[in-house]
């Protein structure tokens, strides 16, 4: 039986996974195609012209994200990630952003609404998306050498446009911004400093993502990783750091202070320092299959459920079903076995990041 106290920490918990982990974050993948094709995430010999991309009627429409959204802030969701392939790609996405926008926590507070996109179209699209409820943007950039930065997207985007699109955003107001950059060894190590030095003076946050061994066809090897204590070793060489309290509950990044009072910068330490124990995240790629983890093997199909005619109450509870039963703690176990953890993968565009 429980005691009054736990029933009183109850609404607090909200619904617990088979390891007492909250359902806390929603990221929605619009889409599964992009403009960029980042090699560490869409090689171009995989993802080329005879690859299969989603074809219109087998993504969620609007109306379907929505009502998933809406059952998942009923069950205690408070931030919502629309993310892809790359978001701004969908047609109307501010559409879908403004319908978002007015869903409500139990408790009446507006989940935080933010929205992750490689920048390309940031500088058209910054004032629509603030304008139709978008909280904030998190931008990737993995270089600010142009050449690089280049050959890294792999299509030969060039880096003044994503840096304008960052100023646009941040124009628009949808900030605090932060910047993503993934770095893999022998690629893009040199550019630690520059981005750090770069984004303080901006006063965007940071944060370096450790490369990560998601989908089939990265090629990953722990060779390439380089460990977040690497990277906090080095800028702290050039600008002392100390470390930060973390902000939220299961938040991702350990954050980092410039002790000389110009902001901060962050490390996601996927690979060197698994969080499972605190992953609140639940994912729902563009066909509408709902992962519990970034490196689940196979999704709910949601959509075979809204496309049967389930109403909010059954998709309430199918989401809550497959929480409940939830035991994934893939990078601890990657962590465990110095490597990567048998396993069929999806790939990040799929998922979403
Ligand atoms: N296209 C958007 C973008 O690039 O921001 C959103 C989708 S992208 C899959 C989301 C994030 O995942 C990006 O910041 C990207 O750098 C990161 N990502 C992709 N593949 C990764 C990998 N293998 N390891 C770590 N991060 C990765
Ligand atoms: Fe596209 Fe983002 Fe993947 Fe790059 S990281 S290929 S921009 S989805
Ligand atoms: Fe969450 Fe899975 Fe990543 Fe662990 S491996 S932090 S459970 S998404």
């Amino acid at each position: 039986m429980q005691t009054a106290a736990a029933i009183e920490r109850l609404p607090a918990i909200g619904l617990a996974d088979a390891r007492g982990r909250a359902l806390r974050d929603l990221r929605i993948s619009v889409t599964d195609r992009c403009n960029f094709r980042c090699v560490y995430c869409m090689p171009r010999e995989i993802f080329g012209r005879d690859y299969r991309f989603m074809e219109h009627d087998e993504l969620l429409s609007f109306d379907e994200i929505v009502r998933v959204a809406e059952a998942a802030v009923g069950l205690g969701v408070d931030k919502l990630r629309i993310t892809g392939g790359e978001p701004l790609l969908r047609r109307g996405i501010e559409e879908l952003i403004s319908r978002l926008a007015e869903l409500r926590t139990p408790s009446g507070a507006r989940p935080d609404l933010a929205l992750t996109t490689n920048g390309a179209a940031l500088r058209v699209k910054a004032a629509s998306l603030k304008a139709a409820g978008l909280d904030r943007v998190t931008v990737s950039i993995d270089s600010l050498d142009d050449a690089e930065f280049r050959a890294i997207n792999d299509v030969s985007f060039p880096l003044d446009r994503v840096l304008d699109g960052v100023a646009a955003a941040a124009e628009a107001g949808l900030g605090p911004i932060k910047i993503n950059a993934v770095i893999k060894r022998g690629v893009n190590d040199g550019q630690i400093l520059p981005l750090a030095e770069r984004f303080r003076e901006l006063g965007h946050t940071l944060r370096f993502i450790e490369f990560m061994d998601v989908g089939a066809s990265n090629g990953w090897s722990l060779a390439d990783v380089v460990p977040s204590a690497e990277v906090i070793r080095r800028i702290d060489a050039v600008h002392p750091l100390e470390p930060l309290a973390p902000g939220r509950a299961g938040e991702t990044a350990q954050r980092w202070r410039y002790r000389d009072g110009a902001g901060e910068v962050g490390v996601i330490s996927s690979v060197t320092g698994a969080f499972c124990g605190t992953c609140t995240r639940a994912r729902v790629s563009a066909d509408g299959k709902l992962y519990t983890c970034l490196f689940a093997n196979h999704g709910f199909d949601l959509r075979a459920l809204l496309r049967g005619g389930a109403d909010g109450s059954e998709l309430g509870d199918a989401l809550s079903g497959v929480w409940a039963q939830r035991d994934d703690r893939y990078s601890e176990l990657r962590s465990e076995l110095g490597g990567t953890a048998d396993r069929d993968r999806i790939e990040m565009s799929y998922i979403g990041g």
